[in-house]
């Protein structure tokens, strides 16, 4: 697949063109502008533009893109040809809700398990997710091949438990812990705070 940098913006609005191109029946709809698409959805036609162009270019003066290409590469792009498995690691509140939230999988990324190191917490979730001992991670990590971490204990317990993840090959990490991290080099991590987002939110509020 042919590498491309997207903006996390375009990221967010691919699935709905996704969803709205494959709403549409092909054979009528050979072709398709980022005209259309933008009044269809009610968005504005330069943005769409822009999107379309850093996923697939620039359309063809008139026709615009072809509908069954347009979809591929958003398909590619999304990563749902090539879903990524992630483990979350403590399975309190927090860790519970995001294990079974459906919506990573528009982004070609399947959370299939959790790990707590409090034993009693074992077992298979109502969605059919497991919910295993800290003491199988690095055996169910290597096992299963997963490559991303979410980590969901508190602050106190993070960097042991990021050093485990690295230690067994975990290659990108996404923390709702609220403290920094030290990853090596090559290590992708991401901080998560939700509650500064939701600060960001009321002081844009109470600015505007
Ligand atoms: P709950 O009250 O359901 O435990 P919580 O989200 O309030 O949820 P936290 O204290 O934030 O609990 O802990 C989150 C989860 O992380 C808990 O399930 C806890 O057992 C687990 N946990 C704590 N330390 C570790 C650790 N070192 N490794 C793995 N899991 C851990």
């Amino acid at each position: 697949m042919k590498q491309i940098s997207v903006m996390r913006s375009t990221l967010g609005r691919l699935p709905i063109y996704l969803e709205f191109l494959q709403g549409l029946d092909i054979s009528e709809n050979e072709n398709i502008s980022a005209t259309v698409i933008a009044k269809s959805l009610g968005l504005g036609e330069v943005q769409v533009r822009k999107d379309l162009n850093a996923v697939s270019g620039a359309g063809r003066p008139k026709l615009g893109y072809r509908t069954d290409e347009l979809i591929k590469r958003i398909y590619e792009v999304l990563g749902r040809n090539d879903i990524k498995k992630a483990v979350i690691i403590g399975a309190g509140k927090l860790g519970n809700a995001l294990l079974e939230y459906n919506g990573f999988r528009d982004y070609g990324l399947l959370i299939t398990a959790a790990f707590d190191i409090d034993e009693s917490k074992a077992g298979i979730t109502e969605a059919g997710k497991e919910i295993l001992p800290l003491t199988q991670l690095e055996e169910y990590v290597l096992r299963e091949g997963v490559r991303i971490a979410v980590i969901t204990v508190p602050a106190s317990s993070a960097q042991s438990i990021c050093d485990r993840l690295v230690g067994c090959g975990i290659e990108a990490i996404w923390n709702f812990a609220p403290c920094a991290l030290c990853v090596p080099e090559g290590v992708l991590l991401q901080q998560e705070n939700l509650a500064l987002s939701l600060a960001h939110l009321k002081l844009t509020m109470n600015n505007g």
